[in-house]
């Protein structure tokens, strides 16, 4: 257990009857890089029972904070969604992932593609200072089945344009565009198709995905991806990975079984 460290829980938030949120302590020895995850869990029967989770917080907080799902029956969100402040989470030291910013190529707009658990590494990245640093428009969509699920919009919202340091160019630079499947709403419809049809562009009033100039992260579903993936090397974006930065980069928000 020697690069798992034991954190407490500081807060929980029940979202949604699928979604709640973790505020843990953070160990000073933890690093991570904005966009990845950890593997973090609960010992069960003696033994760590871990997950991947990326981390919402910011890499310079003095806190952990992760969104989950409730996943009926799974092995550890049917017990994680039941701990409160006070219990311990075991939390692995050793970060990864392919949402990094040193993986793409300089460019000019910075798409964030999510559903729903997906936004998670992007909550990190939009607190970012880097990426209003290397970026003139960061781009940030979250796709759900309900309005309810668009967690964190308020934070997007409201929280982020007031912070201190962040709050100039948040304003000047973030867009949040959320968008529903399975109910009513101003944006309705599938990230993909909206970008396919156009419809997130014209209501953006920006031009169409180039790779000349924009830059693209998609976390989310299996089949989104994939998809989403598919339209982008129809038109010429190329894909990055760890050492070998490209015009978008993928992770997947879950392991399918
Ligand atoms: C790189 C990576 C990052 C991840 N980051 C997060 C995160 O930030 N937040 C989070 O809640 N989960 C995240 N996950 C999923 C997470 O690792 C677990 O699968 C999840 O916590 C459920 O654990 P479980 O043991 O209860 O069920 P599991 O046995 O792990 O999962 C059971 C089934 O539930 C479904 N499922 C699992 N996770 C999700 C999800 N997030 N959204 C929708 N369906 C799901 C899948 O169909 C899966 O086969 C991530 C997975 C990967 C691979």
């Amino acid at each position: 257990m020697s690069n798992i460290s034991q954190e407490t829980v500081l807060e929980t938030h029940h979202w949604t009857e699928s979604l709640f949120t973790l505020k843990l302590t953070r160990d000073p020895a933890f690093r991570f890089d904005s966009g990845q995850f950890a593997m973090i869990g609960l010992k069960v029967d003696g033994k760590p029972l871990m997950r991947a989770y990326s981390m919402v917080s910011a890499a310079y907080d003095d806190h952990l904070e992760f969104l989950s799902i409730k996943v009926p029956n799974g092995p550890l969100t049917s017990r994680l969604q039941h701990v409160r402040p006070g219990d311990t989470i075991l939390v692995n030291r050793k970060t990864t992932g392919t949402l990094t910013l040193d993986n793409l190529l300089p460019g000019k707009r910075l798409y964030l593609l999510s559903t729903g658990t997906g936004l998670a590494p992007f909550l990190s990245i939009i607190k970012d200072p880097a990426v209003y640093e290397r970026f003139e428009r960061v781009v940030l969509t979250h796709t759900c089945r309900r309005t309810s699920d668009l967690v964190y919009d308020r934070f997007i919202l409201e929280d982020l344009p007031d912070n201190e340091f962040l709050g100039d160019e948040v304003r000047r630079k973030l867009v949040y565009y959320p968008t529903v499947t399975r109910e009513p709403f101003r944006t309705q419809g599938r990230i993909t198709d909206l970008a396919r049809s156009g419809q997130l562009f014209a209501d953006l009033g920006v031009t169409p995905f180039d790779p000349r100039t924009d830059r693209v992260m998609i976390c989310g579903n299996p089949t989104m991806m994939t998809e989403m993936a598919e339209y982008l090397a129809e038109l010429g974006f190329a894909h990055g990975h760890h050492g070998v930065p490209g015009h978008y980069v993928i992770e997947k928000a879950f392991a399918e079984k």
